[in-house]
């Protein structure tokens, strides 16, 4: 398969204030040394729970933020861009996120949030500015009558349709969807997932699906990326991650997914909430919820296990390999 974009070494640290007069500097480690491969057509899942640096990694490799190491788009790596190329790149690759709405300006009809893109990259006839957006709402499932109407008018699932619509207007290559149906009933999540599926055939695109809901990720998915503070720790086909977990942590998130074939005790609890990402633990990172740790997996030993591929497609970072 052809990659799209190649991560390597993505490492990204929030700088906070701490102390009683917040004069010392702490670092949230929020990217640990990510490498991904993210291949042309693809929708590659990346899961894990809230705060493990799923935003970050996705905000991160279309450079909204500056992390460090490389981001290979067409073998050039998008962190060293000029204004210029970095231009061109948002022009290739778009973002949604999780409420449409504060990313809507509330003033603006959905025709001016549809055309305003365009003409900042610089197409301004009219012939081909509403050609774009007649093609796009048709495919988006919006209609003629919609594009005068204002965001507040519209409901939560069809507000995404239209964030939707403007990201894909310049017709990008790839798209990060930051939990695009977290907020939304559960029946408007599958219409919202049926239609990115099909926008990705139609279009030709490859996405980034981030989102805490392994069960939204499955359907969707060719592979999954699992994050845990910062780390991906295992990365598979769908079909292989489902049928054969191997990180622990995979194995709860996957026990978690509500199924009619599962019986309750099946369920893996784990202990503990997510450790803060400012002090993570050493050694390996998920050691103070694994059921599983052992002594060479812990503080003392201060080694975090290394990334084994297990297969062509499925890798996992975890001592029990
Ligand atoms: Fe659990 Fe050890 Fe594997 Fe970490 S390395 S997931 S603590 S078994």
């Amino acid at each position: 398969m052809q990659k799209l974009l190649e991560i390597k070494d993505l490492n990204m640290y929030y700088p906070v204030q701490s102390g009683f007069w917040g004069t010392s500097k702490e670092y949230i480690h929020a990217l640990n040394g990510i490498n991904l491969d993210i291949y042309k057509g693809e929708i590659l899942g990346l899961v894990g729970e809230s705060g493990c640096g799923k935003s970050t990694l996705g905000k991160s490799v279309l450079r909204l933020i500056a992390p460090e190491g490389f981001v290979f788009f067409k073998e050039e790596n998008v962190l060293d861009f000029d204004s210029k190329e970095l231009k061109q790149f948002r022009k290739q690759s778009q973002m949604i996120f999780q409420n449409p709405y504060s990313s809507l300006d509330p003033r603006m009809t959905v025709y001016s949030l549809l055309r305003e893109p365009l003409v900042v990259h610089g197409i301004r006839n009219k012939q081909e500015i509403n050609t774009r957006i007649h093609r796009i709402i048709n495919l988006t499932g919006l209609s003629e009558e919609d594009l005068k109407r204002y965001p507040h008018e519209f409901s939560g699932g069809q507000r995404q349709r239209i964030a939707i619509a403007r990201a894909l207007i310049l017709q990008p290559k790839f798209l990060v969807a930051d939990e695009p149906v977290s907020a939304l009933d559960v029946s408007i999540q599958a219409q919202i997932i049926t239609l990115l599926k099909k926008l990705k055939d139609e279009l030709d695109l490859t996405i980034l699906f981030i989102s805490h809901d392994l069960g939204v990720v499955k359907y969707l998915s060719d592979r999954i990326a699992v994050m845990y503070l910062g780390d991906i720790v295992e990365l598979a086909k769908t079909e292989e991650l489902f049928e054969n977990p191997l990180h622990p942590y995979t194995k709860a998130l996957i026990s978690a997914v509500p199924s009619i074939h599962k019986k309750q005790d099946e369920k893996i609890n784990l202990s503990g909430d997510l450790p803060s990402p400012k002090n993570p633990p050493q050694g390996c990172k998920f050691h103070t919820r694994c059921p599983y740790a052992a002594e060479k997996c812990s503080q003392l030993q201060k080694i975090e296990p290394e990334i084994v591929k297990i297969s062509d497609s499925h890798y996992v970072k975890c001592n029990l390999y």
